[in-house]
């Protein structure tokens, strides 16, 4: 959450860092702001609401700015409410030292006392606040040195951006448990929260680790720690490309990134069964060590967790436990050196995740991760890491990234199965066939874009959508709920169909849609039954699933799927839901790749 950008280099900063910010929108929209140093002195511009709203002002301004160096910043607030004076840069009270801050400083409390108590007077109610004052107070003519000090007496998670009124050709950044990467192009160097920040500048970038300080000029980059031990880093090329990072004509990203799927399907089916690091980890991981596993994840990754539970208990008759990240930390987990978790996050900086992680790694368990984007911190610190080939996602609500974590946990579970001598040779060819035509049956499945559109706009007014399912069905109508509601804001549940009459059948009434999923053909009439009980009760009924002669009526429509075994049946289902709930969202006008309240990777706890 919150993105953060710098630039120092012979281009005009503001330019690159409002393009920066552009990219970094997804990770918080509450307000946009941005420090340039511009003739002898910083010049702070910061909006409350939408980065367009902050260009609104810069446009605006009587007397253009312009600089070559400058710090901007996209917020999600945690401390004090979106407000201009809330928004990022802060700048102490001197006016000598700017700061962007991504994180949370846990003894913000103490220190703004401490300084008060010295005179400094606090303007904003933000945490961040305090480490612009803090360098301020610090500051002796060295920033480094400074950034130092500033580093020992913060708690909590940052990633900062600091300039200094005195050092106006030097941009310094740190980081500790929120991510930075610094860019390096031939005009200037960078700072970001995320790669496509910069994706338009460069695709070279150093991966910054936990209080490493990076020093950038406009002609170099050193990084030392907080020693002040100079460090010697590997300049990493990234392999994303710029267009990934653009709409390309599609109205929103989610729409976007819902029609890459059958190409992200294949690429990361083919990065495990091809060559390359991915495949390495796949073909040598000893499975036969442990007695357990237990996934853990937040949000659709979560959801992600639950489809792979059924995949991995059907296939490899190895014990499985779902774990939310959040409770796992908390819980004093029941894993040991014969346990593999299994950590499932786009970002690999999920801050819930990564707590989960080390309490995992705490307690002897071997950890795996499964991550979209390279060099993160889980990616970094699990024992081993699996990528898988969505590329940028930029809409907050997942799509393609869920579609990969399924595909990319399908072929681990295959694999393991064999190790495990659960399933023959020949049955694991058959079912690594399966997955191989997904992204055939995914492409079909998307034809069926019109009718689904069109359903969606007559579903705008229903006050509650309930989506069922039973077993694996069951597991991908969480992440049916979860898009719709995060995107359309319509109150919804997903539940067990089995389960409905054990309470939740209570809240259905007329004017209730139930979108049913039905891919288990030995659980079809179970599920059927259930879709007859909630229509006898005066909801209107959905069916998505690969069943046939389905008779529809006023009150019962249906979504014919492309035929695909159970076990990989979520892997279509979720196109035809992620569409749904995409639709009936833009049938009601609202801003689909931002949904209100929510940021994309969540670095906080
Ligand atoms: N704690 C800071 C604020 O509220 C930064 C929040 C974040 O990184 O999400 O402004």
């Amino acid at each position: 959450m919150c993105g953060i950008i710098g630039y120092v280099g012979s281009k005009n900063a503001i330019a690159i860092i409002v393009e920066g910010l552009k990219k970094l929108e997804y990770r918080g929209y509450d307000s946009a702001g941005i420090a340039i140093f511009d003739t002898n002195n910083f010049h702070v511009i910061k909006q409350k609401g939408r980065l367009s709203a902050l260009e609104t002002r810069l446009a605006r301004a009587r007397r253009p700015l312009k600089g070559h160096i400058g710090i901007g910043h996209t917020r999600w607030a945690t401390h004090g409410e979106p407000s201009d004076i809330n928004s990022h840069p802060h700048v102490g009270n001197k006016n000598k030292i700017a700061v962007v801050h991504n994180g949370i400083i846990e003894n913000y409390k103490q220190l703004k006392e401490r300084l008060e108590q010295k005179g400094i007077r606090f303007v904003s109610q933000t945490d961040s606040e305090v480490i612009a004052q803090l360098a301020e107070y610090y500051y002796d003519g060295d920033l480094i040195d400074t950034v130092i000090k500033v580093s020992n007496a913060l708690e909590g998670s940052y990633a900062l951006g600091i300039m200094c009124i005195d050092e106006p050709d030097t941009l310094v950044a740190i980081k500790k448990d929120n991510p930075l990467i610094i860019g390096v192009s031939g005009h200037g160097h960078f700072i970001a929260s995320d790669v496509p920040a910069v994706l338009k500048y460069t695709n070279k970038v150093y991966y910054l680790n936990d209080k490493e300080i990076a020093v950038l000029q406009k002609g170099a980059a050193q990084f030392c720690n907080t020693d002040k031990e100079k460090l010697q880093k590997t300049l990493e090329t990234v392999t994303w490309s710029i267009d990934s990072a653009e709409k390309g004509g599609y109205p929103h990203f989610m729409l976007k990134e819902i029609m890459e799927q059958p190409k992200v399907i294949k690429d990361t089916v083919n990065s495990i069964l091809k060559n390359g690091e991915n495949k390495n980890i796949v073909d040598n991981f000893d499975i036969k060590r442990f007695n357990k596993i237990v996934m853990t994840a937040c949000g659709s990754a979560y959801n992600a967790g639950v489809v792979a539970k059924y995949v991995f208990e059907r296939l490899c008759r190895l014990s499985v436990d779902v774990e939310l990240a959040s409770e796992f930390r908390y819980k004093d987990a029941v894993v040991d050196e014969k346990t593999l978790v299994i950590l499932i996050s786009q970002s690999g900086e999920t801050a819930d995740t990564i707590a989960a992680m080390r309490e995992a790694k705490r307690k002897g368990a071997a950890t795996l991760s499964i991550v979209n984007v390279i060099g993160s911190t889980i990616a970094k610190e699990t024992d081993f890491c699996i990528y898988t080939a969505a590329g940028p996602e930029i809409a907050v609500a997942t799509t393609k990234a869920f579609s990969a974590q399924l595909a990319l946990l399908y072929v681990l579970a295959v694999r393991f199965a064999v190790q495990l001598e659960k399933i023959s040779k020949e049955t694991e060819k058959e079912l690594l066939s399966e997955i191989k035509a997904l992204p055939a049956k995914a492409a079909e499945m998307l034809k069926h874009i019109d009718f689904i559109q069109k359903y969606a706009s007559t579903c705008i007014g229903y006050k509650s959508i309930f989506f069922i399912g039973r077993n694996i069905d069951y597991a991908i109508a969480l992440e049916g709920s979860l898009k719709l509601k995060e995107i359309s804001y319509i109150h919804s549940e997903a539940y067990a169909g089995g389960e409905l009459k054990h309470g939740t059948i209570s809240l259905i009434e007329e004017n209730t849609l139930v979108v049913a999923i039905s891919n288990c053909g030995r659980l079809y009439n179970k599920i059927m039954s259930n879709a007859e009980q909630v229509v006898s009760r005066g909801a209107k009924v959905l069916l998505i699933g690969n069943c046939q002669d389905i008779k529809t009526n006023d009150n019962f429509s249906f979504i014919g799927l492309p035929k695909v075994s159970e076990l990989f049946s979520p892997s279509i289902s979720v196109i035809a839901l992620q569409l749904f709930g995409y639709y009936v969202a833009a049938n009601k006008g609202l801003d689909i790749d931002k949904p209100r309240n929510l940021a994309k990777s969540v670095t906080v706890e």
